[in-house]
């Protein structure tokens, strides 16, 4: 339904989880202020940031959190994912323990979110390539299984960041409208 003037307006909040170094700070900061930082500590003190996007005419708001290097813990907390509607669950593609984790990220986020939740897959560090530990199709394959989106990005180079964001974006809203 319109309103005169406004318009609808939705705001989404979307999670990045997965193990510590993977890119996960990294990614939101080359999507939401297109910057990388070789040499990032730990915590950020960011807790998210936001991004306005339109479709179909609204303006849709994602807001994106971090967490501040809490994962070291193996845990994060359910605060960290109350009301989340999307979810960017990484791996670093040139180090096979963070996507041996993927299964244990994925039971945390059931844990604590509903099924409607929208999840995508990410092996980052896709620039890596020449140390590659995860293959490509390792990585279709458990988002197959998982009914999971799927796709390889690098922060470092840009390839896919805002891709990944956007389809998960995009699925929320088409959730929801
Ligand atoms: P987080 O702990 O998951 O938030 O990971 P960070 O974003 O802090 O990144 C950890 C380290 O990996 C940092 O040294 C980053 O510079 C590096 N890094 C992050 N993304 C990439 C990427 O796409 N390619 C490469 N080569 N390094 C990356
Ligand atoms: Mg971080």
């Amino acid at each position: 339904d319109d309103e005169s003037g406004g318009g609808e307006e939705y705001l989404f909040k979307i999670v990045i989880i997965g193990d510590s170094a993977v890119g996960k700070s990294n990614l939101l900061s080359r999507y939401a202020r297109n910057e990388f930082n070789m040499h990032s500590k730990a915590t950020i003190g960011v807790e998210f940031q936001t991004q306005v996007l339109e479709i179909d005419g609204k303006e849709v708001k994602a807001q994106i959190w971090d967490t501040a290097g809490q994962e070291r813990f193996r845990a994060v907390t359910s605060a960290y994912y109350r009301g989340a509607v999307g979810a960017l669950v990484v791996y670093d593609i040139s180090r096979r323990s963070t996507f041996d984790s993927i299964t244990r990220w994925l039971e945390e986020l059931n844990t604590h979110s509903d099924t409607t939740v929208a999840r995508m897959l990410v092996g980052n560090k896709c620039d890596l390539d020449n140390i590659r530990a995860v293959s490509i199709e390792e990585g279709t394959t458990l988002a197959e299984a998982e009914g999971l989106f799927f796709m390889e990005t690098s922060a470092l180079d840009s390839t896919n960041v805002k891709k990944a964001f956007e389809i998960v974006i995009r699925e929320i809203y088409s959730n929801v409208s």
